[in-house]
């Protein structure tokens, strides 16, 4: 309070305003959320939105990522890149990532249920990636809910699975032992090398927004989709791009090779019932039920 008041009286003279400076607000936002995301999950205020990956050409739904989605009471939607790292840093990522695990299996099994079959991608943090019990985690989800494990993609993130690169070879082997498929999220801004990636036992790479943005500015980052896809394809891995959003990125991606797009152009992440009109093709969703999709395939 001491320096909040110090730092009034230099920026006003000598009137008094109370106020927080920057980091004590940003602090006790942080805290402030933490408090709430523990009760979030009682409380059923997080979501599961899904957004579809189609094929190459954009022409069919291959599957769907599953992201998660906060529903604040005061503060309304809320992001993952606001709340994850928050579950991260304050002991909650366990439960959560336990409650997206079964939230997806119970999706994939209801939509089965409705004669859907969405392969559904699922996000796992570093802490996930480290627990001793993620492989029966999962497992167990998969036998609860009587799904087949091929419907299921884990995607990890190439930096985090670089932070500890030998654990993340063994738990991907396990994973891969129980038939779940794997994903190298974010491909492009971490470290991995060629002989790491033909070790791991994963079967897609998803190339980062960052060079799909600059794909039709840059012949750069069109070097580097093209040079990863070549290097995918080389060792047997398929290429999804994500972040797509305009129609010439599309028909670059296409061109370069990409098996699998996602992105803005095709639809948002958008809540169950919206996904399964979007799987099923016939009765598309129009415009209206898609406001922020462009480009209906
Ligand atoms: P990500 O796994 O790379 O997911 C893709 C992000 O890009 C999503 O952001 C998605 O909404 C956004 N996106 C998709 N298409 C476009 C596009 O055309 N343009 C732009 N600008 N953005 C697009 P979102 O949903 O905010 O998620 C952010 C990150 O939070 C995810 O990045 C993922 O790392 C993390 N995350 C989300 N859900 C979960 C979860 O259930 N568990 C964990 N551990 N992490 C999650
Ligand atoms: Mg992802
Ligand atoms: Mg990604
Ligand atoms: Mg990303």
């Amino acid at each position: 309070a001491d320096s909040a008041m110090y730092a009034a009286k230099r920026a006003g003279g000598s009137s008094f305003a109370f106020f927080e400076p920057h980091m004590d607000a940003h602090v006790r936002e942080q805290v402030e959320l933490q408090r709430d995301l523990r009760l979030a999950l009682e409380r059923g205020e997080l979501e599961l939105h899904y957004q579809p990956k189609v094929s190459g050409d954009g022409r069919t739904i291959t599957g769907a990522e599953a992201l998660a989605r906060w529903r604040h009471p005061q503060r309304g939607l809320v992001s993952p890149a606001v709340f994850i790292p928050i579950a991260e840093r304050f002991g909650l990522i366990g439960a959560l990532g336990d409650w997206v695990i079964q939230q997806a299996c119970t999706q994939v099994r209801q939509w089965l249920g409705q004669g859907l079959r969405v392969r559904v991608a699922i996000n796992l943090s570093v802490h996930q990636l480290r627990q001793d019990d993620l492989v029966q985690r999962v497992q167990g989800a998969i036998d609860q809910h009587r799904i087949d494990p091929t419907l299921l993609t884990f995607e990890i993130t190439e930096s985090v699975a670089m932070e500890d690169a030998e654990g993340t070879l063994r738990t991907f082997e396990r994973l891969s032992a129980i038939g779940v498929h794997l994903s190298i999220d974010d491909f492009g801004t971490g470290y991995s090398s060629l002989s790491y990636l033909r070790r791991l036992q994963a079967g897609q790479l998803k190339i980062d927004r960052a060079f799909v943005r600059d794909l039709e500015s840059s012949a750069d980052a069109r070097a580097i989709v093209e040079a990863v896809v070549r290097l995918a394809h080389a060792l047997g891995l398929k290429v999804v791009a994500e972040g797509v959003e305009t129609a010439g990125q599309r028909d670059v991606l296409h061109a370069l090779g990409c098996d699998e797009l996602q992105g803005f152009l095709f639809a948002r992440p958008m809540q169950p019932h919206l996904m399964a009109l979007w799987a099923q093709g016939e009765g598309r969703p129009t415009a209206l039920d898609f406001r922020e999709s462009a480009y209906v395939p």
